[in-house]
């Protein structure tokens, strides 16, 4: 059974959470979350976000949805804030979080560190009196919250914005990889020989194929069927000579 995994955008409507100048904490951890819900949509995975809108809502509810859901494994998505000057990434899990726990939170911190190039700050453990987040303590499955660079920093801001893109898939790899699945590079519709781009090459290879002059492996044949009707044709061929050359 496809195992699930629960993406928690910190904040949210009237609680935006840290906030430098016009930048809002809420917003940059929803852009992430919903980044990451469309790199897992076609994963061997489910992927439930706590939510896709600027919205309020409390940390039980969060908790209470995710372990009704019965998700494998929660990560809640922050931005820090401290002086101008600290930097870094860091996360964050149950006082009482067992080994395994742990490591894939160390996992998860240092995919995002080595794409990012920011420091990495640890695993932190809560304490039960003032720094056990709640999301880690109400949630039944391995959980963390991760903590993405000092919103209150305005460079690391700047490797947010440039980078989010890459902590997106740095994220989705190593999440699919803490819940025992892994990432499956996803097939481009016309990019046969898997290049990343739709060219007079794919059609060529396409035709070949359709004229039973080149076999096309399984994943080759679902990216040249075009027109979705179960065969390698001419014209896929066509299709695909088309998209090539931006006539569509
Ligand atoms: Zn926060």
């Amino acid at each position: 059974m496809a195992k699930k995994i629960y993406i928690d955008a910190g904040h949210g409507g009237v609680q935006p959470g840290a906030v430098n100048g016009k930048r809002k904490e809420s917003d940059d951890t929803l852009r992430l979350a919903l980044k990451l819900q469309a790199l897992l949509k076609d994963q061997d995975c489910e992927v439930r976000l706590s939510r896709s809108k600027d919205v309020d809502i409390k940390i039980n509810d969060r908790c209470r949805d995710a372990n009704n859901w019965r998700a494998d494994y929660f990560l809640s998505i922050h931005r820090n804030a401290a002086s101008a000057s600290a930097t870094g990434n860091e996360i964050w899990i149950y006082s009482k979080a067992n080994e395994y726990t742990e490591a894939k939170a160390r996992n998860i911190l240092n995919a995002v560190c080595k794409v990012d190039g920011l420091k990495n700050r640890g695993v932190k453990r809560g304490a039960p009196s003032y720094t056990d987040y709640g999301v880690n303590r109400d949630t039944n499955m391995h959980s963390a919250l991760i903590e993405l660079g000092f919103i209150s920093n305005s460079s690391d801001n700047k490797v947010y914005d440039a980078k989010l893109d890459a902590i997106a898939l740095a994220l989705a790899k190593v999440l699919l990889s803490v819940v025992g699945s892994e990432w499956k590079e996803p097939i481009i519709m016309g990019d046969v020989n898997g290049d990343g781009k739709v060219t007079a090459a794919d059609a060529r290879e396409t035709l070949r194929t359709a004229a039973q002059l080149e076999t096309l492996s399984e994943k080759e044949k679902v990216a040249a069927d075009m027109n979705g009707d179960g065969k390698v044709t001419a014209a896929d061929a066509r299709e695909i000579l088309k998209e090539s050359a931006g006539v569509k």
